[in-house]
């Protein structure tokens, strides 16, 4: 490679010239669709495996684009976490999600909803507040609401973590660990966090199947077990991984097997069906 002269350095790359500009449109988008109500939260039933009655959901949000059509959160997330927009999308999904679960409960009392949380919303001094006033504005029981955050974003800061997860718990509210299993190099801190429900990631159900697997998922099972912590295994997809699950006395499932995410007016239309029974 020649060395960096200026005229080197300072060239026009097209290529790059339009990645930077790609990106930026991609910035102004998502700030755009903020503002425009793009913005919209589906729901995954989670189960009970012992009669697979829906007994609460978890919020997760999706982009309508107007020319993309409906966008997964792996297509903007990590993007609006880095532009500094995830607590503003964040909250604006736990104020949606509770309205919505505040309605669900009158019909199905005792129904659970499940809203997950990002690194930056946890860092968030407000956040406590934040809870507290959506609560009160929505009338949804603080009992009914579980926050669900990964190892990863809580281990950022142990100490801090269990702070304020302490107080979220004050608030009564409970606390899951996502995609639980996943980060085993956090197992010794699991003490350490006031957590209330395990989430078994998918990976482990989903291994269940190959000679492994089995010991895998029970291993997880057995270490929630241990801390006290319930769990709800997620991905369950076909009817094989669900009977499994209920040979290792899991009490709770979420996966394609019983419902997908689905728009709020399909899951009260589900719970109709359901209460009709
Ligand atoms: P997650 O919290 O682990 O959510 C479960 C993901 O697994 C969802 O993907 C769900 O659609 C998918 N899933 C459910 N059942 C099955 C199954 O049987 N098989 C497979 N292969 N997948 C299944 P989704 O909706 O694309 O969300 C991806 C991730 O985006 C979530 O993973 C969560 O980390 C994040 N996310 C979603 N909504 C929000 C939100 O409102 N706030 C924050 N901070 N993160 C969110
Ligand atoms: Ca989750
Ligand atoms: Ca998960
Ligand atoms: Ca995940």
């Amino acid at each position: 490679a020649k060395a960096d002269g200026k005229g080197v350095a300072r060239r026009f790359d097209p290529a790059q010239f339009a990645e930077a500009e790609a990106r930026r449109r991609e910035e102004n988008d998502l700030r755009r669709a903020l503002d425009a109500g793009e913005f919209e939260v589906h729901y995954q039933p989670i189960v009970h495996l012992n009669g697979e009655r829906t007994v609460g959901v978890e919020a997760l949000v999706r982009w309508n684009h107007p020319e993309r059509g409906l966008l997964p959160p792996a297509a903007f997330l990590d993007l609006a976490e880095s532009l500094g927009l995830l607590p503003r999308l964040g909250g604006w999904v736990l104020e949606q999600a509770c309205r919505q679960a505040a309605i669900w409960q009158a019909q199905e009392p005792g129904f659970e909803l499940n809203v997950n949380l990002s690194a930056s919303q946890l860092g968030n001094p407000d956040l406590i507040d934040e809870v507290r006033d959506i609560l009160d504005r929505t009338g949804l029981p603080p009992s009914l609401l579980v926050l669900e955050l990964t190892e990863s974003v809580a281990l950022v800061d142990l100490i801090e973590s269990a702070r304020v997860l302490g107080a979220l718990k004050s608030l009564g509210v409970r606390i899951a660990l996502d995609d639980f299993g996943t980060g085993f190099s956090s197992l010794s801190h699991l003490g350490a966090l006031p957590v209330d429900v395990v989430k078994i990631d998918k990976s482990f159900v989903q291994a269940m199947q190959e000679s492994n697997g089995a010991s895998v998922a029970e291993a997880v099972l057995q270490i929630a077990r241990t801390f006290n912590l319930a769990p709800v295994a997620e991905g369950v997809e076909d009817a094989e991984q669900a009977s499994r699950l209920r040979e290792l006395n899991c009490a709770q499932a979420q996966g394609y097997h019983f419902a997908k995410p689905m728009p709020a007016g399909d899951l009260t239309a589900l719970l109709h069906r359901q209460s009709a029974l």
